[in-house]
């Protein structure tokens, strides 16, 4: 069975190029471009993925985004244009998975879409949470974070947290220098090389997110550490 994504993009231009790209993989799209639709598009089938356009015409992919979290866990990927860093960081607040500048390349699109499907699952439709144990003897297994660098995940107690590609970037990046303080251009520098407009807001927002994740899997959110007017680290778990 292909994946099923719904494709909430409402510029025509965009959109075909986003179909052609997707459907090229071997995916299945179901292309909306009203709020309405998309809501109507979910409640009929619901997808494995939805990419959501932040602005059409009758609302914003967030309140598409609302909607689905209130029932589901699906992977959601947001499109928004360039410059509108609040649009990321409200997005990944409320449960976005990824999400992707205008411009962009329809490949790069694709390629997101199977990592975090790749992540999310071994397969269509379990939710993102549901992790498996990791491997025993995985070094480092037995430190309160774990970074498996190859398979680009992080175990928190023992089972692996779900995150999203910056999340997963920047606790990688503070977890290869324990007690080391990264300040938050370095982190911008080197989590978001691939976004260079991104502002240091969008840093904080993603330490309190992963310190929400270390929270609900009974660690201490304190793993990161804030150093007041210079930056991040994390602490030396074991
Ligand atoms: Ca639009």
């Amino acid at each position: 069975m292909p994946h099923h994504i719904l494709l909430l993009e409402d510029e025509p231009a965009i959109a075909d190029t986003l179909l052609y790209a997707l459907r090229g993989e071997g995916f299945e799209v179901t292309h909306v471009r009203l709020v309405s639709d998309a809501l109507r598009a979910f409640g009929d089938r619901a997808p494995d993925l939805a990419i959501l356009d932040v602005g059409v015409p009758d609302g914003n992919g967030f309140d598409v985004c609302r909607a689905i979290r209130k029932t589901s866990d699906l992977p959601i990927v947001f499109l928004t244009a360039r410059g509108e860093e609040i649009d990321r960081v409200l997005g990944l607040e409320l449960g976005g998975d990824d999400y992707v500048t205008k411009p962009f390349s329809p490949r790069e699109v694709c390629a997101r879409v199977r990592a975090i499907l790749r992540r999310s699952a071994n397969g269509a439709g379990l939710p993102r949470a549901r992790e498996s144990a990791p491997p025993s003897g995985a070094p480092g297994s037995d430190a309160v974070l774990a970074l498996d660098e190859e398979a680009q995940r992080v175990a928190c107690l023992g089972e692996w947290l779900a995150l999203t590609r910056y999340e997963f970037l920047l606790l990688a990046t503070l977890l290869k220098r324990p007690e080391r303080i990264f300040s938050r251009s370095e982190l911008m520098d080197l989590v978001w090389a691939d976004a260079p407009d991104t502002a240091e807001r969008t840093v904080d927002a993603h330490i309190k997110l992963l310190r929400a994740k270390l929270r609900e899997r009974g660690a201490s959110p304190d793993l990161i550490q804030t150093h007041r007017n210079m930056g991040y680290s994390v602490q030396r778990s074991s």
